[in-house]
């Protein structure tokens, strides 16, 4: 056949690949191309050849240039983004889009940034350092400086004083020094310098269950928190390197943190590449050019790197399988966990899902047989496990949400000597600024949501849409002034907990108050090492980093996640307790769990005080069958939103009307939870199935009826499989 034609996939709501009449010599599958695309001019990657095309030949336009002569994305990659693509029933190009670096996506080349060094030369190495000095001061200084250090690079020239540069230009001409440029790629040295702990038995269980597995198979450790799962990843990981494979490994955001990457640098041999949203869009290139081109031995990063290329596939770890965040919340809305097992199975790779808390998806794939289960039920080291109490808040005197009892208990730890940490998963001063006189409360104009009060800037901001507002001085209702804070946030208790102790040092820690770069590492450095006595923080602190000076962890405020409106919010709630719990305690003095509510007696905090997070997640499976929720069923959600409430119903109204009839359940349109958002009004139509495949056969033939409606045209709508928020 000969190439007349290549399939390009675009960025955008395009569903397939677009005809293009293709050059003399057509790019090979995988590469980019910049196409015409109405009036603009777009990066795409062929994604096939063909002999014709069925478009007539005066609408077919040509191939404008040819960005790659080798492909830029393999195919098992390619393979990858195509089964994401049919699975999550989102755009191909779009999926490509989301899965390249920007810089790609921009079309630039698919080359990693060049260093540019001086290193000494024999010549320069006999050459006489005193004799040159009377004549060429600056450049015998750093003729000495070049034979002290061998090599000089661009960072350490402003200390040389003036014409740095053109004194080593000067000293090259002599033949002295050379210019050296070689292609950098940002990647982290491991020297394994620490010894890798002798593992337990349990780990060791693991370890070799992990080193046995040839070929394809999902590993569900599950292991509480400190019971060593890092080091079980490590060994494998080194195993993997050893065997001249490589890693990749994937983490939620929060847990990305330079504790762990020095952790995994002074463990392994090899090269490591960080991959993470933080980067500049040079690094990111860089680490995903290194990690494509077998440079990078490990690959270290958040949701998006399940989509690096790799040279030498060898291992896949998914850590902290339950987080919320390995999911992207719009667009190409994958799950990365879900994604790492396929292209596991798909690349006949082992694959290691890490959690204190397992997803009840995952748990239900182990109970299933899909996953191996193993477990880590004692904390390395010989920690003990904490002990959990209820503290029955009901007509209790509080102190800015601290009852007595707690801060009793809070204050018993200090004088031991120990270490409190108390959570609450809310930010700002308060939920809520209220009118005392007419009960007025500032409420968001784009939102369903009230304006928290952030007491330290004096804002009013919308957590939901970022809008911001400075603070009223009075009510605009009735004019009072008498504006009163209601409900609690980590900024109050903060206040309260600085009252109550005000010889203690304390940190909190939330989005607020590491806003800087590096400001939640220098705070946890400072809990680390003691300074900190006092902890008081939300989510951020339940995640990552093992806290073992802490002796009681204090949960503020459990009745937040009890009564959520997502049926998720319950599993959040104990994942969240367990995670923040697991902070605590050490071999010599077991920590202390305090939880403060109004429902001392709920079954949830029962079940999960008395008998753990498995009991819990095996009483909420049950639930969840009876209840016909994942992952019992699947389920899709169409959602659609618009600046006026009526569109969103009128679109999903007529999404439901054109749906064939099947198995699959539909159930709405119905208001999304909270229905207006940045002044848009949500709504949504669920879709839910005794069987995934019926559920993907139905969306296959709908969605594209769903799309030429004209409804269609007037909301914003999307479809997310498997979604985590409903
Ligand atoms: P997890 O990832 O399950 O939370 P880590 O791997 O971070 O647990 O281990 C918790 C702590 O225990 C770390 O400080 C780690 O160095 C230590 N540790 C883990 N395994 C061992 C072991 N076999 N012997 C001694 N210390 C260990
Ligand atoms: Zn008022
Ligand atoms: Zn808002």
């Amino acid at each position: 056949m000969s190439v007349a034609v290549v399939k390009v996939a675009v960025p955008g709501p395009l569903a397939g690949p677009l005809d293009y009449r293709a050059p003399a010599f057509p790019p090979p599958v995988g590469a980019r191309v910049q196409v015409p695309l109405g009036r603009r001019r777009v990066v795409g990657v062929v994604t096939g050849h063909a002999g014709e095309s069925e478009l007539p030949p005066d609408r077919l336009r040509a191939v404008e240039t040819v960005l790659d002569e080798t492909p830029l994305l393999d195919t098992e990659l390619l393979a990858l983004l195509r089964w994401g693509a049919q699975y999550y029933h989102h755009p191909l190009g779009d999926c490509i889009a989301t899965a390249l670096p920007r810089r790609l996506r921009q079309g630039a080349p698919a080359t990693p940034g060049e260093e540019r060094y001086w290193r000494l030369t024999e010549a320069g190495a006999a050459a006489n350092v005193t004799a040159l000095r009377a004549r060429a001061p600056r450049q015998a200084l750093l003729l000495a400086e070049l034979q002290a250090a061998g090599v000089l690079r661009p960072a350490q020239l402003p200390g040389m004083g003036g014409d740095a540069r053109g004194a080593l230009e000067r000293l090259a001409s002599r033949g002295w020094a050379e210019v050296v440029q070689r292609r950098d790629y940002g990647l982290i040295e491991g020297d394994s310098e620490d010894p890798a702990p002798a593992l337990n038995r349990e780990q060791a269980d693991a370890a070799a269950a992990l080193a046995a597995a040839t070929g394809f198979t999902a590993l569900l450790l599950d292991g509480v928190t400190g019971s060593g799962k890092t080091e079980v990843y490590l060994d494998a990981i080194a195993r993997c390197l050893a065997a001249g494979r490589q890693a990749l490994v994937i983490v939620p955001e929060i847990g990305l943190t330079p504790q762990l990457l020095t952790r995994f640098r002074r463990r392994l041999r090899g090269r490591l590449a960080v991959l993470h949203s933080g980067l500049a869009d040079g690094e990111r290139l860089d680490a995903w050019l290194a990690a494509r081109e077998g440079v990078a031995d490990v690959i270290i990063g958040t949701r998006s790197a399940v989509f690096t290329p790799l040279a030498r596939p060898g291992l896949i770890v998914v850590d902290e399988e339950h987080d919320a965040s390995l999911k992207q919340q719009d667009g190409f809305r994958y799950s990365a966990r879900d994604l790492a097992v396929i292209r596991a199975q798909r690349l006949d790779l082992p694959v290691v899902l890490g959690s204190a808390t397992p997803s009840l998806e995952s748990l239900a794939n182990a109970g299933r047989g899909r996953y191996r289960h193993l477990h880590l039920g004692e904390r390395a080291g010989g920690a003990r496990p904490p002990r959990f109490g209820l503290l029955d808040v009901r007509g209790r005197p509080m102190q800015e949400g601290l009852s007595q009892p707690l801060l009793q208990r809070v204050r018993e730890h200090l004088d031991h000597d120990g270490q409190v940490l108390l959570f609450l998963n809310r930010r700002g001063y308060a939920p809520t600024l209220l009118c005392h006189e007419c009960g007025w409360m500032a409420e968001c104009e784009r939102c369903d949501a009230r304006y928290t009060y952030h007491r330290g800037r004096a804002r009013l901001h919308c957590h939901h849409c970022d809008r911001e507002q400075p603070l009223p001085r009075h009510c605009p209702e009735c004019g009072s002034v008498d504006l009163r804070p209601l409900g609690l946030g980590t900024e109050r208790v903060e206040a309260a907990l600085e009252a109550a102790f005000p010889e203690t040092s304390l940190v909190r820690i939330d989005r607020d108050s590491t806003r800087r770069r590096g400001s939640f590492e220098t705070r946890m450095e400072a809990v680390r090492r003691g300074e900190a006595r006092l902890l008081l923080g939300t989510q951020m602190l339940a995640k990552g980093h093992h806290l073992p000076a802490v002796t009681l962890v204090g949960i503020i405020d459990a009745d937040q996640g009890l009564f959520g409106a997502d049926f998720r919010a319950p599993e959040r709630l104990a994942q969240l307790i367990v995670q923040v719990a697991g902070r605590a305690g050490r071999a010599e003095r077991p920590g202390e769990v305090l939880i403060q509510t109004h429902h001392p007696e709920h079954p949830l905090l029962q079940t999960l005080i008395h008998h753990g997070y498995p009991a819990f997640a095996q009483a909420a499976l049950a639930e969840r069958q009876a209840a016909g929720l994942p992952p019992e069923r699947s389920l899709a959600l169409l959602r659609a939103e618009a600046p006026g409430a009526a569109a969103p119903r009128a679109f999903l109204d007529a999404a439901r009307n054109t749906a064939p009839a099947t198995r699959v359940e539909l159930l709405g349109p119905l208001p999304a939870p909270m229905e207006r958002r940045a002044g848009r009004y949500r709504a949504q139509l669920m879709l839910q199935a005794d069987a995934r495949r019926d559920l993907h056969a139905l969306l296959d033939v709908w969605l594209p009826r769903v799309a030429a409606l004209p409804e269609a045209r007037r909301v914003r709508w999307s479809i997310d499989v498997d979604p985590v928020e409903t």
